[in-house]
Order: structure tokens, then C-alpha cells, then sequence
């Protein structure tokens, strides 16, 4: 999987999509979209795992531009995107 089916998984799932429409836009296996979104931990119906989705971007721990895990570091001011990039873009 690169990285762009991930981000784009990660999308359509935050849209509200199912596996099944996922797995044809990206073009994997249904099974490959199911597996991957329960390891991000935003499986199970696309209300839920869009407010899944909103509240890691909330707290900080995943990106509201390209939903990558943001490692937050121990000092100074909690990071809100994973790049400079991202925060450029949103
Ligand atoms: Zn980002």
C-alpha cells in the first residue's frame, strides 16, 4: 500500500464511505481497506469513525490535513499538523 492509498483511504473513510467503494477508488481488496482502517482504529460505520478521525486531529494525535500520527515532543507547544506542509495546506 503507499502512501498515497493510505491518505486517500483515510479520506473517503472521513467522507462517510464504505470498505466496499474505498476498495474500488484506491483499487485493493476490500479485506486490505477493512484491516487497514481497524488498525487506524477507525472501523465500523462512517459517522463513527469521522468523529473518530476529528477527535485524534483534536487532541493532537493524528494530522486534520493528511490524518498522519503526529509524535507530539515532551516540551514546548503541542503541534497541531505533522509538517509545516500540512499547516500551509489547511
Ligand atoms: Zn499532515
Amino acid at each position: 500500500m503507499t502512501e498515497n492509498q493510505r491518505n486517500l483511504i483515510l479520506r473517503l473513510r472521513k467522507d462517510g464511505e464504505g470498505y466496499k467503494t474505498i476498495a474500488n477508488t484506491v483499487g485493493l481488496s476490500r479485506d486490505r481497506v477493512r484491516s487497514f482502517c481497524k488498525s487506524k482504529n477507525i472501523a465500523g460505520f462512517g459517522a463513527a469513525a469521522t468523529l473518530n478521525i476529528e477527535e485524534q486531529a483534536t487532541d493532537g494525535s493524528i494530522c486534520p490535513n493528511c490524518y498522519a500520527p503526529i509524535v507530539q515532543s515532551t516540551k514546548g507547544r503541542r503541534k497541531k499538523f505533522c509538517s509545516e506542509k500540512c499547516r500551509r495546506e489547511w
